[in-house]
């Protein structure tokens, strides 16, 4: 996988690894579902350098998006929550992709909140370096490696992704993986030989999550209503 291009931000003058240069396409001020047993905040970080077949918010993907949200609303809401909130949760898109992640990481910490990770490990680098700024980590695991491809629309995801969720796994940060079984890809054996592996990795919290259609182009929604009508 290769490392992300250079950003809007570093091109209008902004150290792309500083927080100011997150791109931020939204913020959920409060959620009790985005990081379990905790009460957090949610930015959503635009870009990501996959396409799966059932990304439900398809508008994160393209990395050129500018942000929405500065990273001055996140400081405010930093001073505001205390108290209120347990943590941050940086999510995506793909939040490693962004260099300004890890200073981003350091402020909340910083202002006194846990930080959670969403990822699905397509940049092992940067998130071997976000591993001692995290608490938590919700690490998306798509398919058994032969069939990355044929979620992910890349060749090289699943390298990307197993040797991103081994680093997980030796840090010893709490980490849940979870599965969004897209029926379209995945058959039950599949399935199957997924949890396999990720016991035999040494995963202790897998979770499987059904595919929604919300969000998904037409054309993946027809081919959901098809695989369903059939089973
Ligand atoms: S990794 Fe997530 S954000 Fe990226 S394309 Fe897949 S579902 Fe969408």
């Amino acid at each position: 996988m290769s490392e992300p291009t250079r950003s809007a931000s570093a091109e209008a003058g902004i150290d792309p690894a500083s927080a100011d240069a997150l791109q931020i396409a939204g913020m959920s001020p409060l959620s009790t579902c985005d990081w379990p047993d905790q009460l957090v905040a949610t930015l959503f970080l635009q870009g990501c350098p996959w396409e799966c077949t059932y990304c439900h918010n398809p508008g994160l993907i393209d990395p050129r998006t500018p942000g929405e949200i500065p990273w001055s609303r996140v400081r405010g809401l930093l001073r505001r929550r205390h108290g209120l909130l347990d943590g941050v949760v940086l999510s995506g898109g793909e939040p490693t992709r962004q260099q300004g992640l890890p200073a981003a990481a350091r402020e909340i910490r910083e202002a006194g909140y846990g930080v959670g990770l969403h990822t699905s490990g397509a940049y092992p680098r940067r998130l071997e370096e976000m591993l001692p700024l995290v608490d938590w980590i919700g690490f998306d695991v798509k398919a058994p490696a032969a069939l990355y491809r044929a979620i992910t629309g890349v060749g090289a995801a699943a390298d990307a992704a197993f040797t991103s969720l081994r680093m997980v796994l030796d840090s010893g940060v709490d980490v849940q993986v979870r599965t969004t079984v897209d029926p379209t890809v995945l058959s039950p054996s599949d399935v199957e030989e997924l949890q396999v592996t990720l016991r035999r990795l040494g995963v202790r919290n897998h979770v499987l999550q059904q595919v929604r259609p919300d969000g998904t182009t037409p054309e993946y929604r027809a081919a959901l209503a098809a695989v369903r009508s059939e089973g």
